[in-house]
């Protein structure tokens, strides 16, 4: 009985995986496609400094009506944490926050290869605007365009080094 159940889960788990797959392929099409007709208005530059912060504070956000619908939520917690393993941890306004079930002590991911999309791509380079970073991260955005401030300080103290 126990070996049935088991085995249907894995199952359905991996129907699950698989058709999120497909999904995010097809998500990356999609952003391939645009990206032909409009570049983003902001440059991410800078790199990830493993504070673990964004795995331990993970706001997904929900379209404002969705928000103010229980079940919706309730769905939306149910799925991530099926699908990512992501306990949730509250909602601030429209902003589903969990904490990663597969980061470690240390701030390591222990599925990096196999780690999702949303993670992959973190924080992701929108058309407009840019996403709100954890206080310390090490990742920035600058406009398109424009000189990179640090970038130029780090150029300038090699010159007089
Ligand atoms: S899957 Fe890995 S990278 Fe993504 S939130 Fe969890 S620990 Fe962080």
């Amino acid at each position: 009985m126990s070996f049935l159940y088991k085995t249907v889960q894995w199952s359905v788990r991996a129907v699950f995986f698989v058709g999120g797959w497909i999904f995010e392929l097809t998500q990356r099409v999609e952003d391939k496609f645009i990206c032909l007709f409009k570049r983003p208005e902001y440059i991410r530059k800078g790199g990830c400094q493993m504070s673990g912060m964004c795995c331990r504070n993970l706001g997904l956000l929900l379209p404002k009506a969705w928000s103010r619908r229980a079940w919706i939520i309730r769905y939306f917690v149910w799925w991530h944490r099926y699908r990512y393993k992501f306990h949730f941890l509250g909602i601030v306004d429209n902003l589903l926050v969990y904490e990663c079930g597969y980061v470690t002590k240390d701030n390591q991911c222990s599925i990096y290869p196999w780690r999702p999309r949303l993670c992959r791509e973190y924080p992701k380079v929108q058309l407009w605007d840019f996403p709100k970073l954890h206080k310390g991260c090490g990742f920035y955005f600058i406009q398109r365009g424009r000189a990179d401030f640090a970038e130029t300080l780090e150029r300038e103290k090699k010159k007089f080094s």
